[in-house]
């Protein structure tokens, strides 16, 4: 029984970070609906349907081309995430501000009055306060 599950998956895409998306997006719709609107059940439903075809799917290099597509998307978005939740984080201890030639994101402690600052990607000199 369990060789032929193992026979049938053989060959086959599986899960990558697009179906772990797309199927975690289905779960929140249905929740959702669940708790709102109804109709979205059916969006729920057809990000099962995809995950699922997608997992199933031997055609694993078109697969995985929407799996790379879709984290070159993603990860800029990921990593702006990340940041703001780092700034977010350590809003006590340091002050961001950008530099204002390169506009480069830059960090320094607070609480130290003036400060002159060299901005570490073009080289420019400021001043700032923290
Ligand atoms: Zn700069």
């Amino acid at each position: 029984m369990f060789w032929r599950f193992q026979r049938f998956l053989m060959g086959r895409n599986g899960s990558d970070e697009l179906f772990f998306t797309t199927f975690g997006t289905g779960l929140v719709f249905s929740i959702l609906g669940g708790l709102f609107f109804r109709p979205l059940y059916l969006v729920a439903d057809a990000l099962y349907i995809y995950s699922v075809f997608r997992a199933f799917s031997k055609n694993i290099p078109a697969r995985r081309r929407e799996n790379e597509a879709f984290l070159r998307f993603w990860q800029p978005i990921g990593k702006w995430f990340r940041f703001e939740r780092r700034k977010f984080k350590e809003r006590q201890a340091y002050k961001y501000f950008r530099c204002p030639a390169c506009k480069q994101q830059l960090r320094a402690p607070r609480n130290r009055g003036e400060i002159e600052v060299t901005c570490q990607r073009c080289g420019k000199v400021f001043r700032t306060r923290t």
